[in-house]
């Protein structure tokens, strides 16, 4: 049975535009409201897919067929060592098929099929109010109530949504954070040493790692010279140590990410040392030459369930796992993709939500034991890899990440 419905939804970034797009194609009528008053553009970085994901996004016209990506085909494990001090030691490659892109542009193809008759920008949702007959009244900082007959909290990690829906289930802290930065290629020292390949380097004497990669320029273009050189560094940080830390160059406190340019220079000043102490010198160099580095602390996300009465939430609002995954660009988008397929054959409307949010529990659990398991083999518990040859570098990972067999899944089934 087919519902149209009118629906709200709270964010519009990658899983609120994903939203708006498959919902109003099946046609339910949207409405988006979005916090930032200005686009979201320019304060994201580089971002990678595996390549059927982003093969079926262009299929089903949710990006354009000509949307700038570049391949990464190997992900070379490297480790400075004696005689390896310029581009480190890599015992074993493993093989991908990942395309890496900009944030930013992705962003602009998802914003441009979401009309602006639909997207409200500067909108905060403060509160939202479920009402006896399941409609639910979204409360505004700065506009008048608007009431739906369902409302898709689509409003990231530290979601007001799952707040209000789920008291206590807040997001946990990992103990680590990515500090990244964004270099273009013309200032590198040379850039084929890179080139198509995404590696991620063990520090010699700090726990963590890092990955490199080329995404095209905000322009688009992938041409040799034109490209941004994307590099994000897993770095531990205590609980204790975090009030501190993310106090930016204002004096600014800041709670899950710095944004680029804001942080202290004697902060990056300290982690370009501590890189230059544990990687090999072609990588430190590109961390050093990059200004406006900023940082995101890593969180991880359990829910009971993925709606409440008739809210739901979606993308990192729901269930967030570790980035390792991947998963987490696209998850809004998949999250929706089930939503309206529940709702195009439920007979009830609660039904489909039912059935649906079990559905997003179980591959959120999925995706948190992949992620943990990435999690150890990463940044707790990785393999000396100074010692290590391709035989047993390839048998360490095969043992180390075994998803997703060996998991009960099962779900409380509401
Ligand atoms: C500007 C920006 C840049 C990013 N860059 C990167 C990147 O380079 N690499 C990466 O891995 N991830 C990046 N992310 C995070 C990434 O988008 C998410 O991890 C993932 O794609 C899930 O997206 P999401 O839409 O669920 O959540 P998010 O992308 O976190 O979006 C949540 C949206 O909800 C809005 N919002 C929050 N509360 C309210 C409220 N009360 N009322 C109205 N609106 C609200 C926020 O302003 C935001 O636009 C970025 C996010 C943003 C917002």
């Amino acid at each position: 049975m087919q519902h149209r419905l009118n629906i709200g939804i709270v964010g519009g970034s990658i899983a609120g535009c994903s939203a708006a797009i498959l919902l109003s194609r099946a046609g339910h009528h949207v409405r988006v409201f979005e916090r930032s008053a200005s686009d979201l553009v320019g304060r994201g970085g580089g971002i990678a897919t595996s390549g059927p994901v982003l093969e079926s996004l262009m299929q089903e016209d949710i990006i354009d067929r000509d949307f700038p990506h570049s391949a990464a085909t190997g992900m070379p494990l490297v480790i400075r060592k004696p005689g390896f001090e310029y581009l480190g030691y890599s015992p074993w490659t493993m093989s991908l098929n990942l395309m890496a892109f900009h944030w930013s542009a992705l962003w602009k193809n998802l914003r441009k099929r979401v009309p602006d008759s639909s997207f409200f920008k500067g909108r905060k949702v403060t509160d939202a109010i479920q009402h006896a007959d399941q409609r639910v009244t979204l409360c505004f900082e700065d506009a008048p109530d608007e009431t739906f007959d369902l409302v898709l909290f689509a409003d990231g990690y530290q979601s007001l949504g799952r707040r209000l829906m789920f008291p206590g289930s807040e997001p946990k802290y990992c103990g680590y954070m990515l500090w990244r930065g964004l270099l273009p290629e013309f200032e590198m020292l040379q850039s084929a040493p890179l080139g198509s390949n995404m590696p991620r380097m063990s520090y010699t004497s700090a726990t963590g790692n890092l990955v490199v990669y080329f995404v095209p320029n905000e322009n688009g273009s992938v041409r040799q010279g034109e490209r941004i050189c994307n590099w994000a560094a897993y770095i531990t940080c205590s609980v204790a140590d975090l009030p501190d830390f993310m106090v930016d160059r204002f004096g600014v406190q800041h709670t899950g990410t710095i944004p680029p340019g804001c942080m202290r220079p004697e902060e990056e000043a300290r982690l370009k040392k501590l890189m230059r102490e544990n990687l090999p010198e072609y990588y430190a160099d590109i961390i050093d030459r990059t200004e406006d580095t900023y940082v995101q602390l890593i969180y991880t996300a359990r829910l009971p369930s993925y709606y409440k009465g008739h809210m739901c939430l979606i993308g990192d609002a729901g269930m967030v796992a570790q980035p390792f995954t991947g998963s987490g660009i696209f998850k809004g988008y998949n999250n929706v993709k089930d939503l309206v397929a529940a709702l195009d054959t439920q007979p009830t409307v609660a039904e489909a939500l039912r059935q649906w949010s079990n559905a997003q529990l179980r591959i959120g659990r999925r995706l948190l034991a992949l992620g943990e398991q990435m999690e150890q083999a990463f940044i707790w518990n990785p393999l000396p890899l100074a010692d290590a040859t391709a035989a047993s570098t390839e048998a360490w990972w095969k043992a180390a990440v075994t998803f997703p067999e060996e998991y009960d899944f099962s779900v409380d089934e509401k």
